[in-house]
């Protein structure tokens, strides 16, 4: 078979790769986007899209569904194999990123029709369930990296090829840890986000995260917790509400509508019922209601995480000046991000008007990925014969082939377009 790289080789973005048989049949695995500074950047080298048997998809993160109503345009028409919570959120971060392109004039190459069109596509499967599409049977596992996230084993030419997606073993106090146990595994494709870094021990941020806002709070200050819509908002609820701060916990934007969708799909979390109870403790914002919050002490969860858009500008416009009050950034700051400007110049753009940050400012690592350590353990733990190291940055995934190399596993580490022969 032919393992061909159309994106998602020695970068983080445009997960999209394709498996195609001997005998011509084509699947995808993923079908992502990459938005940089420059734009919105595409998979490499896809052509005659119409003659795809099936997309399997991991998850619903844009640099995994991105592309799909984009290749609906140009004639995409098979089977899209998803997790109902997956559907559910694709629409979600689709329609959004449709909602933010036409906001700042971008070329996202695609309509709300053809959203329609690709969730159309969508046939559902649960987790641990399996199918049979075009004579290639498969099956999803729950990944532990989002909700609905999935780590999906399919068997091609008697081979069984795994692809983790985007996947995180250990446990949150959203989601269960990712399954580990695959046995027989010929080919495991593998993301490498964190392919030559750790995390620190999860309780130990959790613990550091709320001494920071009981501080802030004594100082008389505001707490604003940026956070992504999906995933990291409602672990943050889950967080923050397990205690009585006494001022009132706020949610605003995408993360609630998130937090609202994800309690429609209740069998993707851990614990719905805490999430559900923690929903109750907090207070739900329009629009309008913002300016009026930040009057008195609060702590306000909303996105964006990386403060690139979404109502956090805004309450930042309001907090910007008070030495007393906080940002607690909860995940990874993209470079060219204002999330990386804030950290490095203590300053954000709003509005194109450049605004000087006078609160304190902290980023705590609540990554849904795998660290290096795990990453390497479940690799030692599956032992497949072929491992395709990709979904990281150049550093990372040459960190995994070298200790993947000296363990003696047959390591591939494609570039963008490049083709893996599997014998
Ligand atoms: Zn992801
Ligand atoms: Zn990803």
């Amino acid at each position: 078979m032919k393992i061909i790289m159309h994106g998602a080789a020695r970068e983080v973005g445009r997960s999209c790769i394709e498996l195609q048989s001997k005998q011509g049949s084509r699947f995808l695995l993923d079908c992502g986007l990459k938005l940089t500074e420059l734009g919105t950047e595409y998979p490499v080298g896809l052509d005659q899209v119409s003659s795809l048997r099936a997309v399997f998809l991991s998850h619903a993160h844009l640099d995994h569904t991105g592309a799909l109503p984009l290749f609906d345009h140009q004639g995409m028409r098979c089977p899209i194999i998803a997790t109902p919570t997956t559907k559910a959120l694709t629409r979600l971060l689709l329609e959004d990123a449709l909602k933010i392109g036409r906001l700042q004039h971008a070329q996202l190459g695609y309509e709300q029709l053809d959203i329609d069109k690709a969730l159309a596509c969508m046939s559902n499967v649960q987790f641990n369930e399996s199918g049979t599409i075009d004579g290639v049977p498969y099956q999803y596992f729950d990944a532990g990296h989002i909700p609905g996230s999935s780590s999906i084993v399919l068997a091609l030419e008697k081979k069984r090829l795994l692809y983790t997606g985007d996947y995180n073993p250990q446990e949150t106090l959203l989601m269960h840890g990712g399954s580990q146990d695959f046995d027989d595994v010929d080919i495991m494709i593998t993301e490498s986000t964190y392919g030559d870094r750790n995390h620190l021990p999860r309780a130990a941020t959790e613990r550091r995260f709320l001494q920071r806002v009981e501080d802030t709070l004594a100082l008389g200050g505001k707490v604003l917790v940026p956070s992504f819509a999906v995933g990291r908002a409602q672990e943050m609820l889950l967080l923050l509400a397990r205690k009585d701060w006494g001022v009132p916990i706020y949610i605003d934007g995408m993360a609630l509508e998130a937090t609202q969708l994800l309690l429609e799909h209740s069998d993707s979390l851990k614990e719905a019922d805490k999430l559900r109870e923690a929903l109750r403790k907090v207070h739900q914002i329009r629009r309008g209601e913002r300016r009026k919050i930040l009057s008195k002490q609060s702590i306000v969860i909303t996105t964006s995480g990386m403060l690139t858009g979404g109502p956090i500008l805004e309450y930042i416009k309001h907090a910007h000046s008070d030495v007393n009050s906080a940002i607690l950034l909860t995940g990874y700051q993209a470079e060219h991000t204002n999330g990386r400007l804030l950290i490095d110049k203590h300053h954000v753009y709003i509005d194109g008007w450049k605004t000087a940050v006078k609160c304190a400012i902290e980023q705590f690592d609540f990554s849904a990925h795998a660290g290096a350590g795990e990453l390497k353990s479940v690799i030692r733990k599956i032992s497949p014969h072929t491992l395709v190291v990709q979904h990281g940055d150049p550093a990372a995934v040459e960190h995994m082939r070298l200790w993947a190399a000296a363990l003696g596993f047959d390591v591939r580490t494609p570039s963008l377009n490049e083709v893996v022969l599997i014998d």
